[in-house]
């Protein structure tokens, strides 16, 4: 795929929380989506809302580790904002994915050449559900071709390098797996610890539990597009108790850019 894009504007944004420095890295611009698209009929309002919506995925550096939660859609263009961060991508050492919808994980895999890995030296952390629907023929049935051919390059490149995570696990020291099944099978948000001393609750990113800042308010709001929308809605559920609980600074990869919100119940 080389169509041309035009550059994206504003492309990084640096951030620092409790000892750990990060970059929010956009992979898209941003595209405005109705608020009403997203909800199921019966649900949606009498005026619909606009709402941003920004396409991301995050660098994170903590305790001495390179750190990306996802990939982005291209690894070419992820690889090069890294540059500006002093990052190459063999730097890499720990790829935390959310779920494997393109978006997410497409930049994971070169286009060029054999499909090389973007990050030929990282660990992938991957929910073991999800890596064994992977491994699954019926997951292929009804799947677009360029799908097919995205996820058997993952499961042949990541095989030997995955990081499998069966509910709540510390992936490494101080992040931590979090389960938040619904808008896909085997979604994960992922949990950051602070600096014990620094006094701030830990970094949470959610991925796409949350496709918006309206669902943290309205988290029983049933969303078109997740997979399976009840299960959504009480990992919602799950998540805000959490963020509560930790006073999380959160990230979300659609939320309006850059993504970040303080605990959003203050
Ligand atoms: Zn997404």
């Amino acid at each position: 795929m080389t169509k041309a894009r035009k550059p994206i504007e504003d492309p990084i944004h640096l951030f620092a929380h409790g000892g750990i420095e990060g970059a929010v890295l956009r992979i898209l611009d941003d595209a405005p989506h109705s608020l009403n698209e997203l909800l199921p009929d019966g649900f949606k309002l009498a005026e619909d809302r606009s709402l941003p919506f920004a396409f991301t995925c995050c660098y994170v550096w903590h305790r001495n580790r390179h750190v990306l939660v996802d990939g982005g859609i291209d690894g070419d263009e992820v690889a090069a904002q890294l540059a500006f961060l002093d990052v190459e991508p063999k730097d890499v050492e720990l790829v935390l994915i959310t779920h494997v919808d393109r978006d997410h994980v497409a930049g994971l895999i070169l286009q060029v050449g054999d499909g090389e890995l973007t990050y030929p030296n990282a660990r992938y952390a991957i929910d073991a559900g999800l890596w064994n629907l992977l491994h699954q023929d019926e997951t292929y049935e009804e799947l677009p071709k360029h799908l097919q051919r995205l996820f058997k390059a993952l499961t042949a490149r990541l095989e030997s390098r995955v990081i499998l995570c069966d509910g709540e696990t510390e992936v490494v020291d101080g992040i931590t797996f979090v389960p938040c099944p619904g808008h896909r099978p085997g979604h994960a948000a992922y949990e950051f610890a602070t600096d014990a001393h620094s006094g701030v609750g830990p970094l949470l990113h959610v991925g796409d539990a949350f496709l918006h800042p309206v669902f943290l308010e309205h988290f029983d709001w049933l969303v078109v597009g997740d997979t399976f929308p009840d299960q959504a809605v009480e990992s919602r559920m799950q998540l805000i108790e959490r963020i509560e609980r930790t006073n999380a600074l959160v990230l979300a990869t659609h939320f309006p850019w850059p993504g970040l919100i303080e605990n959003p119940s203050h």
